[in-house]
């Protein structure tokens, strides 16, 4: 294909207000936004902010040619003044956005193509003060490697272990059938990778392995790691102001690891949580497996298979096997909330991807539109108003309009199966636990004649399937669980022992708590990504918090080099009145709503998962390390070997 034609083909399929402000880097000129019909976003809208289909297409008319002029050798103009890059960011989110985001979303965008997230170097500091500083990383997956990469940048030996054999955590032991992250893929991915050509809108599992792979190879971060290690414990000795880290292979060599600080980057959602509590768990007699550690030398087809649970990743692979088996029943407690994602398992158009690549700045301004809408940008629908005496299975009036929409597009689909509605609509506030990506396979499923959903409770697992409260044997061949993970137990592979020989877990007594989820009094130089109240939930990608509690931790590397001191501790006083604003904050939003029961909750009922306030705030919060927020240890600085 030509290239006038391949413009031709990409602009058809052009997100026409990512367009429009491409089209200010072309020419120069803002002056299109301002005549611009505004912006208007709708949950089931075209997401092109409802253009008027003839106004869509002058804009594509003047960005062809505008584009060909700058082939033709007019160059770009100059990056827009800091009013007009407000106005667009304002044009594109469809809203004025708050001064406060206008710094953290320039960062976002990244315009210089510089990466701004990359630390200076520690090392010098390190040298000057003729000391070492040596890391150990615990987890491969997306916060392991990205954090191997920023130290490498900042020039501070590392180490990372690694229990696998490879690297991409829950992306390389999530291997369920139709398993696909629910963010999209320009947005669940590193801020400062190319982030060009993906397959599909939401990448599927082998695409996001592939592209851990990938950034792992990239970098050269292989060769750091210590595959098939797991740790074991983590020791803090006092007197040596090191840790000593048990390990053991697999084939069971063991050895004790030596380091100034910790990186622990081993996942969270990761422990598949059997439902041990159900009588007679244990008892069936065929395969049984969870969808974490799927059994592909189970052939499901033709079989009966019995499926408890249905959260995000039943959500997924129900649909993924239903077609192929004999029978299906699935047991349902609580029914998640859809959130309407029609393109859910679309791939990326041919025209889309030309864009991304050719088109200046498109592939900036798709990102940034993606990462307010799907951020800081609904999350005052799922904030409790406290004069709100409406539904009580909503939280505010804009909580309580989604809800009603929602459940107008669940009853949409079910027309033909109206039995079903009364089971599938949650009577618990939207946004109360993670909802799930609907482009209707779900409630497809459920429709099949081949699949039965169960709402009854269940009673006891038996030999030969599973008895519901009403006396009722569901018969199965197959018993999978869908049933989660052990969430509320941060960090639960190994024991770590901080000052005075006190256990992190013993110290938590099942009720994790950290300050910005990264670091815990008493633990010194010990540092935790994707810790206590950093899971988001409804707004935006773990991907981003990784990088905000990345860019902290080495801030706090930074912070030891600097001032000297050996070792650097939070505040008792400073963590527990961070958690004292997160516990307020948590039971003003939908998930803390008494009649929610969810893993977001640990066994005291508090809210120990979510990040209650915007993601603006976590980044805020996590620029840089206050001094004062820390005990830091300077008597005891170590001189280099
Ligand atoms: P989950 O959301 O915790 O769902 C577990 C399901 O099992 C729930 O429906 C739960 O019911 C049910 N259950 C648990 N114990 C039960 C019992 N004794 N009897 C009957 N039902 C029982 O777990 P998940 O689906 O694996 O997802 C966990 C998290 O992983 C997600 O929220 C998400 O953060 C992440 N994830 C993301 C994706 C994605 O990106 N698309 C995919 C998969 C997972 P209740 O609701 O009543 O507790």
């Amino acid at each position: 294909m030509s290239e006038d034609a391949a413009l031709d083909e990409a602009l058809k399929a052009a997100h026409i207000p990512t367009l429009m402000l491409a089209l200010v880097h072309l020419t120069g000129d803002a002056g299109h936004l301002k005549d611009a019909p505004p912006l208007v976003y709708e949950p089931l809208g075209d997401g092109q902010g409802s253009l008027p289909p003839a106004y869509q297409e002058t804009i594509r008319a003047k960005a062809r040619d505008a584009y060909l002029a700058h082939k033709g050798g007019r160059p770009l103009a100059a990056n827009p003044p800091p009013a007009t890059l407000r106005a667009m960011m304002d044009f594109i989110a469809g809203m004025p956005i708050p001064e406060h985001y206008v710094p953290f979303l320039l960062e976002e965008l990244a315009m210089d193509g510089a990466d701004p997230k990359r630390p200076a170097p520690i090392a010098p500091k390190l040298k000057a003060r003729g000391r070492s500083l040596k890391v150990l990383i615990i987890g491969a997956g997306m916060s392991g490697l990205l954090s191997a990469l920023r130290l490498k940048q900042a020039g501070i030996d590392f180490e990372i272990v690694e229990k696998n054999d490879d690297v991409g955590g829950t992306w390389l032991e999530n291997l369920y059938p139709g398993c696909r992250v629910d963010n999209p893929s320009h947005m669940y991915s590193y801020s400062f990778e190319d982030n060009h050509v993906w397959p599909y809108l939401f990448s599927t599992q082998p695409v996001l392995l592939d592209y851990f792979r990938g950034v792992a190879k990239r970098h050269d971060l292989r060769a750091h790691v210590r595959f098939g290690t797991t740790v074991d414990e983590a020791r803090f000795d006092e007197a040596a102001n090191v840790w000593r880290v048990a390990v053991r292979t697999k084939d069971g060599k063991a050895e004790t690891l030596v380091a100034d600080a910790i990186v622990s980057a081993v996942g969270q959602l990761n422990q598949p949580r059997y439902p041990s509590e159900i009588e007679g768990f244990g008892a069936f007699k065929g395969p049984a497996f969870h969808s974490a550690r799927w059994d592909h030398g189970v052939d499901l087809k033709g079989k009966n298979v019995a499926v408890i649970g249905t959260g995000a990743s039943a959500f997924q692979f129900v649909p993924a096997i239903a077609p192929d088996v004999a029978h299906m029943t699935v047991f349902q407690r609580t029914p998640p909330w859809l959130s309407p994602t029609p393109d859910y398992h679309f791939p990326t158009s041919e025209g889309m991807n030309w864009l991304i690549r050719n088109m200046p700045f498109y592939d900036k301004w798709y990102r940034f539109w993606l990462f307010w809408m799907g951020t800081d940008g609904i999350y005052e629908a799922m904030k409790a108003d406290p004069a709100w005496d409406g539904n009580p299975r909503a939280v505010s009036q804009l909580n309580d309009d989604m809800r009603t929409l929602f459940i107008e597009l669940m009853k949409m689909q079910l027309a033909d199966r109206p039995d079903l509605v009364e089971k599938v609509i949650p009577t618990y506030p939207l946004g109360g636990k993670r909802m799930v990506r609907d482009n209707g396979v779900w409630l497809e499923a459920l429709k099949r004649d081949n699949v039965d959903l169960v709402t009854d409770k269940v009673a006891r697992i038996a030999p030969d399937g599973v008895v519901t409260a009403d006396g009722k044997l569901h018969k199965a061949d197959v018993l999978i669980y869908g049933t989660g993970f052990k969430a509320s137990s941060f960090l639960d592979t190994y024991k770590i022992y901080g000052r005075g020989g006190v256990e992190l877990h013993e110290k938590w007594q099942g009720d994790a708590r950290a300050y910005l989820g990264v670091s815990v009094p008493g633990f010194p130089n010990f540092f935790m990504l994707y810790g206590p109240n950093t899971n988001i939930v409804v707004n935006g990608s773990i991907i981003f918090f990784s990088e905000c509690g990345v860019r902290y931790i080495v801030g706090c590397l930074d912070l030891l080099a600097e001032s000297g001191a050996a070792t650097m501790e939070v505040r008792k006083d400073v963590h527990d009145a961070f958690n004292a604003r997160v516990d307020a904050q948590n039971a003003r939003m939908a998930w803390g709503s008494p009649h929610v029961s969810s893993w977001y909750k640990n066994a005291l009922g508090r809210v120990s998962q979510n990040w209650p306030f915007p993601n603006v705030e976590y980044w805020q919060a996590t620029l840089n390390p206050n001094p004062d927020d820390f005990v830091l240890d300077g008597a005891k600085a170590k001189a280099a070997a």
